[in-house]
């Protein structure tokens, strides 16, 4: 489909939001705000207003985990298999509309459809993941002792809440709720006050395919108003969030009182280290890929280049001539790779990190400046600093946009220093031709997951998650119910034991 049949179509799916606005969901109803009030959300394409959003309060949230609580024992009680066959019909029901949301994300966040096109689908999959574990999430193990067996059991946890960042919003609150659900947990979802769009279309789709009222509950609002009630709330039992590392920490603070179960997936600063021996052309494909695609709003971005020194040149330079070559450009023009940034608050944030890259001593030699996009949106180059050194706060902070710092290395020890000397520990990609260093070296990584000689290419039964300022616990496979679930153990006389007779 061409650019314009593209710009028609979106038109028509976001008519809509335009008309209705993102209510609250709860209980099974598209609700307002208690206080009726509304926050807009823009286009990062034009600034131009999407759409009038409920502005929830602690009322509605507290309304949406009562909800929640009222529905958790239906939904928990119903046999596995059950809520399997539920969570594929979810799946199938994504799929079916799978343009929309491509189309209504891309516009509400910016990204390009050349990586949204594929959201849908990803999404379904995520749901298709868990649908499949969902009967066997309560088996347990049992362990004998002598005179003794022990069977554990996992019970969901009840009414969970689910907290999600702007970048890409549908792949990743389904990657959150469908865990969540295939347990046997309900859910209050708070998505993020910049791009909100496609979280009403999943709990719309998700109702629609059969899934019961209060088992999925939306309330949209502002971090500090809804997103804080929600942590704070008694009858929500554990908070899933993805965002900031800050952000994080405060809702450490405010789910302490009511001693709040926490899941964080945080920022990032991940480097990808290149050895010399590696195969150079694949890796700056991958660098190239892992910091421009998705507009570099991505928290396993390689945003950090670590480049053996006797290569270093050539390397950057082979990254900044891919890196010129990108086209930026409206975010449903499929030849679009890197589309406008989510706001403009954003967008300036990223510009100051240019600015503060370059004040530091760091060279631009590709991109470094906002482009005059399609719309007049948030749009900028993608950036590369050479001559960096990781003491500078462009090799040290997250900037969350396409920009990206490379450092030399003199051989593996101050390569590993150097990915190592920093707050973040997500992700680390690996470049080497030498499997025994690979073995040494992605072992000594502080990092959550490392792929070595590789992009991100995820398995979803493997464990996704950050260390250091990264985060706390880990999704995927068996994980993610292991933090929706709770564990008990149960344990049998096999034999009449000697019991100690106190008072006999
Ligand atoms: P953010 O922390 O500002 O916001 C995330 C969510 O938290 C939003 O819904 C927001 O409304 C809510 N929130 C804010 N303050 C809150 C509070 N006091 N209590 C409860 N909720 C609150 O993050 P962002 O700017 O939306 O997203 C970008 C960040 O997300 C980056 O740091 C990025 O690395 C991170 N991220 C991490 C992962 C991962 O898997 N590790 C994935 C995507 C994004």
């Amino acid at each position: 489909m061409s650019f314009a049949e593209n710009e028609i179509k979106a038109e028509a799916y976001l008519r809509r939001f335009r008309v209705e606005g993102v209510a609250n969901h709860i209980g099974g109803q598209a609700t307002p705000s208690s206080s009726g009030a509304t926050f807009e959300v823009i286009s990062p394409v034009d600034l131009k207003p999407l759409a009038h959003a409920a502005r929830g309060t602690a009322e509605d949230v507290d309304r949406a985990a009562k909800a929640a609580k009222a529905a958790f024992g239906d939904w928990a009680a119903m046999p596995g298999v059950t809520r399997k066959k539920l969570l594929h019909k979810i799946a199938d029901a994504i799929v079916a509309r799978a343009e929309e949301i491509a189309f209504v994300e891309c516009m509400d966040t910016g990204q390009a459809l050349k990586f949204m096109a594929k959201a849908a689908l990803r999404g379904a999959e995520n749901f298709r993941f868990f649908a499949d574990r969902a009967p066997e999430a309560r088996d347990g193990r049992s362990l004998r002792a002598e005179g003794q067996v022990n069977i554990t059991t996992r019970h969901p946890i009840g009414p969970v809440g689910v907290i999600t960042p702007w970048n890409t919003p549908f792949m990743l609150s389904t990657w959150k709720i469908a865990p969540a659900l295939a347990a046997g947990c309900t859910v209050v979802h708070k998505p993020a006050e910049f791009s909100p769009l496609s979280a009403r279309l999943l709990v719309e789709i998700a109702e629609g395919a059969g899934l019961p009222n209060g088992v999925w509950n939306l309330v949209n609002g502002f971090g500090e108003e809804a997103g804080k009630a929600l942590t704070e709330h008694p009858d929500i039992k554990a908070i899933g969030f993805v965002g900031e590392s800050g952000t994080g920490a405060m809702i450490m603070r405010q789910g302490a009182a009511t001693l709040k179960r926490l899941h964080f997936e945080l920022g990032g600063k991940n480097p990808v280290i290149v050895f010399a021996d590696a195969d150079l052309e694949r890796a700056a494909d991958a660098a190239v890929f892992m910091i421009y695609s998705l507009n570099g709003e991505r928290c396993t971005s390689s945003s950090r280049l670590l480049v053996e020194a006797s290569i270093y040149d050539r390397f950057t330079e082979l990254v900044a001539e891919k890196a010129r070559r990108i086209k930026v450009g409206h975010p449903l023009d499929p030849d679009t790779v890197i589309g406008p940034l989510i706001h403009p608050v954003h967008e300036k944030k990223v510009l100051e990190y240019i600015a503060i890259g370059k004040s530091e001593g760091a060279t631009v030699v590709a991109g470094g400046v906002k482009v005059d996009g399609p719309g007049g949106g948030c749009y900028i180059a993608p950036t590369l600093f050479t001559g960096a050194n990781n003491s500078m706060r462009v090799a040290q902070e997250e900037i969350f946009g396409p920009v990206l710092t490379a450092i030399p290395f003199a051989d593996e020890a101050e390569a590993l220093a150097l990915a190592n000397d920093v707050e973040y520990g997500l992700t680390g990609y690996l470049w080497t031709a030498d499997v025994t260093r690979a073995f040494r070296f992605s072992d000594r990584l502080e990092a959550g997951m490392v792929w070595v000689n590789s992009e991100n290419v995820r398995h979803l039964p493997t464990p996704f998650g950050g260390v250091k300022n990264s985060g706390v616990g880990r999704d995927g496979g068996d994980w993610s119910f292991d933090f929706y679930m709770e564990t008990k153990n149960i344990a049998f006389a096999t034999a009449a034991h000697a019991i100690p007779e106190l008072g006999g």
